[in-house]
């Protein structure tokens, strides 16, 4: 049975447009639930504080956290730490309650034929000692832990047992999540069950289909009205799998078909620099200067990149490929086309380190056939930068690298066709503003990133940008291996560095930002770089240190000494994760690996195996760590595949964190749940593209309902179709 989760808000509805407008539709379910029969003014108000329920439309859509089978109890003398949620039907022998204030509570025992369990609660007294009869039996559900040698539950579910109705018990009876304030005023999760099926009377034929009966029949979904009932209140399991099925295809459904929508309609209006050429510059560098075959993946990347430059709407593009996949030749190509139109190109990198690192090896290309590249930091000087930002403004200067100091007024182009933004997440919406400032109409945009999403997650989230993945690494990559060690074996570890700074290569240590304080933060890795500096004595060996405290200009030249290979060390914070390429690094050491998390990991080790020798990525955690922490280190010791440890991290921590990739538009559901409706999403998108595909207007007649709905939603224009 999949779990359900309350939320409230729809995407549409809290975070495109504002909630009163999503029930402008005039029907019962438009009702302010005060009217519902059982709830009055006043328990009006607490639905709305608690619950954000105002409509009868809003209730409707509380849906239960779960659902008790009321005919599968434990025994009390079979509980053992492996269950992790138990239900017990058991009678209340002893009540007590001790303490006084803060500190006060109560606690009860309770048996069945089987043995005795503790109930305990610090909170909510007041209501579970109303609740709670000597000699009484209830249902008892919750999560035991084992204290003072025996078993007990702090804060259980409870309910009696219904005296002589036993046999006409529910198999599946809902359970609404409840606040001590709600149960306090009736509204616990039994008095919940009561009003929503008093709801569900009142409107049940009300509730109006929404999908064309064409995408009913193919997926075999049930109707709407019968979801609604059979989520609050299944018949069977099945009755509840085909009710949850059918609600979270429509919620993933509608959201999609926003999503391309939003696309479609962007593309058609949004004029863009029509790039039909592919000329010169392109051809030769392919055919004369390419080091190496172009992966499959880079090919197809780059030719769905350019169909879409070609398409002569303005191009918003985001590009995945995982750490290493080749994602800045890809880069170079699409400038070529850029240039081979007669247009300008430049290249955007969130450090000076990575423009630096992006210049050197985009010059060597350049040179070689011909085309005109030049660098822009902060610290260019004057005498540099006049005549470069000339040659910018007058066209002569075709490819222009850089950092934020591109996005500065006096650079002026005299025709930008293409902005390629490196490691997009550390670029912010407003300085992605300003570079659509820099022509008319705007130039192409191309963000790049390496952060893997799984597919589904970026359907979900980028479903209304255009999107393409490098799902393949060059071929003969050498595997970074990766180990785990706890903190007794750091000696050994210790040795093995020496080993390889003995073979002239080098080594990064990364320490986690743990502290709340900064200067805690910085007292770990102070610490650690001195424990470091003492087995590593100079004169044989030397380390760099770099912390997000350093002025930037201690930063850089920390940096370099390392890059340029003058220290054999780097300890660092988590600033070297993105982008730094140092070929000759051979092993990442991660301190309190525990500490961080899988795609920080990945990105982390990513900064090794970048040269032809074996890498190795050692991560160092306690002896002792949470299961989550070590489902992480397992992950990363068994692949280095950046998609499949996405993936991974969606299973163990769940979509919730994921959602900050996303930098606008967040999406919040209602029902669907993204790490295990992948198939789901799938169908949905799948399902709307064919139906926008033959109906753009959603005019013909089986679209009705769906336009309807869609109206319903969506009642105000929005544009949230770009990506800045
Ligand atoms: P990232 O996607 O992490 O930015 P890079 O563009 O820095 O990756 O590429 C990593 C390395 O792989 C570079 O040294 C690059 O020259 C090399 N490379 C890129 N594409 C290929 C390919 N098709 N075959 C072999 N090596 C490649
Ligand atoms: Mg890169």
């Amino acid at each position: 049975m999949s779990p359900v989760y309350k939320t409230q808000g729809s995407f549409f509805c809290r975070y495109i447009y504002p909630d009163y407008l999503c029930h402008m539709r005039g029907t019962i379910l438009d009702t302010p639930v005060e009217y519902l029969k059982g709830v009055g003014p006043v328990r009006a108000k607490l639905l709305k504080e608690e619950l954000n329920v105002i409509y009868f439309a809003d209730l409707l859509q509380v849906f239960p956290i779960r659902y008790i089978d009321r005919t599968i109890f434990h025994h009390i003398s079979d509980i053992n730490s492996d269950l992790a949620i138990i239900q017990v039907k058991a009678r209340v022998v002893q009540l007590q309650s001790a303490g006084s204030g803060r500190s006060m509570r109560l606690s009860a025992m309770v048996s069945d034929d089987t043995g005795t369990l503790e109930l305990i609660w610090f909170q909510g007294i007041r209501w579970a000692k109303a609740k709670l009869q000597q000699g009484k039996e209830y249902i008892i559900f919750g999560k035991p832990g084992y204290y003072n040698g025996r078993y007990s539950i702090a804060h259980p579910e409870l309910e009696e047992v219904a005296g002589e109705a036993g046999s006409s018990v529910q198999r599946m009876q809902p359970v609404y999540s409840s606040s001590e304030k709600m149960k306090a005023n009736g509204f616990d999760s039994k008095g919940m069950a009561r009003i929503i099926h008093s709801l569900i009377q009142t409107v049940y034929y009300e509730i109006q289909e929404t999908l064309p009966i064409l995408l009913l029949q193919k997926f075999r979904l049930i109707d709407r009205r019968d979801a609604f009932l059979g989520i609050h209140f299944p018949q069977n399991e099945m009755h509840l799998r085909q009710s949850t099925r059918r609600l979270k295809f429509e919620e993933l459904f509608f959201i999609q078909i926003e999503f391309i929508r939003q696309k479609l309609h962007r593309q058609a209006a949004s004029r863009g620099h029509h790039f039909s050429i592919v000329g010169r510059s392109f051809n030769r560098f392919y055919n004369e200067v390419l080091p190496f075959p172009l992966t499959g993946a880079q090919k197809r990347v780059i030719r769905e990149i350019r169909a879409d430059m070609a398409g002569g709407h303005q191009m918003n593009r985001l590009l995945q490929g995982d750490v290493g996949s080749g994602k800045t030749i890809v880069a170079l190509f699409c400038m070529l086309i850029a240039i081979d139109n007669g247009f300008q190109a430049c290249l955007l990198a969130p450090t000076e380190i990575l423009a630096n690192q992006h210049f050197q090896t985009l010059k060597k290309w350049a040179d070689a056939i011909g085309v005109t590249i030049a660098l822009l930091t902060g610290s260019i000087k004057q005498a540099v930068r006049s005549p470069m930002l000339r040659d910018l403004a007058s066209g002569g200067l075709q490819i222009l690298v850089g950092t934020h100091a591109i996005l500065e007024d006096p650079v002026v182009f005299s025709q930008l066709g293409l902005v390629v933004i490196d490691e997009q997440h550390r670029f912010g919406v407003e300085q992605r503003a300003a570079m659509w400032q820099k022509s008319v109409p705007p130039p192409h945009i191309l963000v790049m990133t390496a952060t893997p999403i799984p597919r589904t997650m970026a359907m979900a989230f980028y479903g209304d940008l255009d999107y393409s993945v490098i799902d393949e690494l060059p071929p003969g990559r050498k595997q970074v291996a990766t180990r785990h060690f706890t903190d007794s074996a750091r000696i050994r570890v210790f040795s093995f560095m020496r080993q390889e700074i003995a073979k002239g290569r080098q080594v990064y240590v990364v320490f986690p930002l743990i502290h709340e304080s900064e200067s805690l933060d910085l007292k770990d890795i102070q610490d650690g770089f001195e424990a470091i500096s003492r087995d590593f004595p100079l004169p044989e060996y030397a380390v760099s240190i770099v912390h997000g405290q350093l002025k930037p200009d201690e930063k850089e030249y920390e940096m370099k000494r390392f890059v340029k290979g003058e220290t054999q060390i780097m300890v660092a914070t988590t600033v070297i994760e993105v982008g730094v390429d140092v070929p000759n690094a051979s092993v990442m050491v991660i301190e309190n690996a525990e500490r961080f998390g899988l795609s920080q990991l990945h990105q982390l080790r990513g900064r090794v195996g970048r040269g032809a020798d074996q890498s190795y990525c050692i991560l160092m955690t306690k002896d002792k760590i949470s299961v989550e922490a070590r489902q992480r280190i397992e992950t990363m010791v068994r692949t280095t595949d950046g998609f499949a440890i996405a993936e991974a991290d969606l299973q163990i921590r769940g979509p919730g964190d994921l959602k900050g990739t996303r930098q606008s538009g967040a999406i919040e559901l209602h029902i669907a749940d993204l790490t295990t409706d992948g198939r789901i999403v799938e169908a949905a998108r799948q399902s709307a593209l064919e139906v926008l595909t033959i109906d753009p207007e959603l005019s013909l007649p089986g679209h009705r309902a769906l336009h309807d709905r869609l109206v319903e939603l969506t009642s105000v224009q929005r544009n949230l179709s770009r990506i800045s």
